[in-house]
């Protein structure tokens, strides 16, 4: 509010009131769009993929020049690619258009995130980084918790260490408990993230330039949907780094017993 003032004595006030109905129509209907395309877009990706697999193992491929290997392995590639950009839109749409339906289950989380931990091997060693679970509480009771997003949200943030973490480099994962929550700590020896830029991670579709430089395919929306399913649970994420020594992110979730 502003006060009005002549010869030093108040005498109203101007307030200012903005409707921004349109606005939010406007996001709603791009939020429903974006859904809308997404959904649209998954089936025939699926479809390819599912060909090129059964392609893939055929005896004439098998058999095909090198050359004609590594086409269809970039075509893969780029549709793994695609398919994944499209399942980030559409979790992203759904938590614009608060939709977002949680499945909680109460889950082993230490023997979740153990096979979590197993399946990023094959990166982890693809990418020559050592990748290591310690568990510093063995006594972590259940968790009531949606398995398939809590294992979207742990396999994006080991699968950033390991992204921006160069060969040689290692990624330790951590889970302990502390009074009534559990801690899940994920510390990689990379880039890390300058103070600047720690500020604007978890918002939509935000890439470093340093990330941009050594990786050209992210899109800048995993953190923004880790956090938003983090903060639906009650929980905390964080990042604490340091450019060129590597990057700690921590998430902290209430413990809901069975
Ligand atoms: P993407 O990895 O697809 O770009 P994310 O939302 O997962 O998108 O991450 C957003 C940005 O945060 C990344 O582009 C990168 O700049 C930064 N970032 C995330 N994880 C790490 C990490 N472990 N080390 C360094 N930078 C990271």
């Amino acid at each position: 509010m502003r006060p009005i003032q002549v010869d030093g004595k108040t005498i109203g006030a101007i307030d200012t009131f903005r409707d921004i109905t349109r606005e939010r129509e406007i996001d709603k209907a791009k939020s429903e769009f974006v859904s809308l395309a997404s959904h649209q877009l998954r089936t025939p990706l699926g479809i390819i993929k599912w060909y090129l697999e059964a392609l893939i193992n055929e005896d004439y491929l098998q058999k095909a020049p090198q050359q004609t290997k590594d086409y269809f392995n970039e075509i893969q590639k780029s549709n793994e690619r695609v398919l994944e950009l499209v399942r980030e839109l559409l979790s992203v749409s759904r938590i614009d258009q608060g939709r977002v339906k949680n499945a909680p289950k109460s889950v082993d989380i230490i023997q979740l995130v153990t096979e979590i931990v197993e399946q990023m091997q094959i990166l982890a060693s693809k990418r020559k980084i050592a990748l290591n679970l310690t568990v510093q509480d063995q006594k972590i009771p259940s968790i009531n918790i949606d398995i398939l997003r809590f294992h979207e949200v742990i396999e994006n943030l080991i699968a950033n260490a390991l992204e921006y973490t160069k060969t040689g480099g290692r990624v330790d994962v951590t889970l302990n408990t502390k009074g009534n929550t559990f801690l899940i700590q994920i510390k990689d020896t990379g880039i890390g993230i300058s103070s600047e830029d720690q500020k604007n991670i978890f918002t939509k579709f935000f890439r470093s330039a340093t990330a941009t430089s050594s990786n050209q395919e992210g899109s800048g929306l995993g953190l923004y949907i880790a956090k938003s399913y983090v903060e639906g649970w009650g929980g905390k994420i964080s990042v604490e780094s340091l450019e060129g020594k590597g990057s700690t992110f921590t998430i902290n979730l209430p413990i809901f017993q069975r």
